[in-house]
């Protein structure tokens, strides 16, 4: 196990990129079997995020590492309060649980709160919902993202190889959630109860509330579960996209969903309390 992590340590770079490569190549090639668009296209589109992303994680690596040696200096964060004994898997699945948790309640935020949706709208707007809806991320809500990781990876005093380790899980994780491959009812009711499963983030994906702010959850899906926000959908029911946004022209040009954020928005609060923005384009 030590070998393992000394190993993790020294490359991960190259492996998280491996990985993220690897696993979109094979749902890609499974999901062109039932694909009804122009998939290329649409891959297309979402792949230029990552030129927009990798200045930014390329900048916020250099804080990762310090806020890494800071919490190793310092003993600091929630970790420090378990007794792991040496176990290296227990403090992993501590770590794990901690900020899959973290992601949970990053997520909420970003649906809540007006200047947070504004970015988040971007990857909510793919009128389609396919592995390539991974890389969809408008570069502000990268930087926001990793910074509130970065918080959560101090306060929980997370070790950098069990963040590493994680971020692999969660890559795998995040690329199967948006494949267009759905699992057989009953399969998706037992994988279901622990993760969150294509079927449950294709219900998040929907266009309308309330099921666009339900299945918030990032690998598991028990946060969902714990604090009611869990839902399903039938497949023949959803409707990928966002319905508030009027003019399909804003999303078939990547310049054009770079400005979403700083488009005007007005926004009204239902008597769930829950925001409903529209677009004024
Ligand atoms: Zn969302
Ligand atoms: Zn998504």
């Amino acid at each position: 196990m030590k070998t393992f992590i000394l190993y993790i340590e020294s490359a991960p770079d190259e492996i998280r990129v491996a990985i993220l490569i690897l696993s979109l190549a094979l749902l890609w090639n499974a999901e062109n079997l039932t694909a009804d668009y122009n998939k290329w296209q649409h891959a297309r589109r979402n792949a230029l995020f990552i030129l927009t992303a990798a200045p930014v994680q390329f900048l916020l690596g250099t804080a990762f590492v310090a806020a890494f040696d800071w919490n190793q200096q310092h003993y600091y964060g929630m970790l420090n309060w378990f007794s792991f004994k040496g176990s290296l898997l227990a403090e992993f699945f501590t770590t794990f649980i901690l900020l899959d948790f973290f992601e949970y309640v990053y997520h909420i935020l970003m649906h809540k709160y007006r200047f947070l949706w504004k970015f988040h709208i971007v990857h909510h707007s793919d009128p389609v919902v396919d592995v390539s809806s991974t890389l969809r991320e408008h570069p502000g809500e990268t930087c926001i993202r990793l910074l509130f990781t970065l918080l959560w990876v101090v306060i929980c005093g997370a070790a950098f190889w069990a963040v590493l380790i994680r971020q692999f899980v969660q890559i795998i994780s995040n690329v199967l959630a948006h494949s267009n491959l759905r699992l057989p009812v009953k399969v998706d009711r037992i994988v279901g109860w622990l993760f969150i499963t294509p079927n449950l983030h294709h219900v998040h994906h929907h266009d309308k509330q309330p099921f666009s702010d339900t299945n918030f959850g990032d690998v598991l899906s028990i946060w969902d579960r714990m604090f009611g926000t869990f839902a399903r959908l039938d497949a023949q029911q959803i409707q990928f996209g966002i319905d508030t946004i009027a003019c399909p022209e804003e999303l078939s040009r990547f310049d054009r969903l770079l400005m979403i954020p700083f488009k005007s928005m007005e926004s009204s609060q239902t008597d769930a309390g829950q925001m409903v923005a529209e677009s004024k384009f």
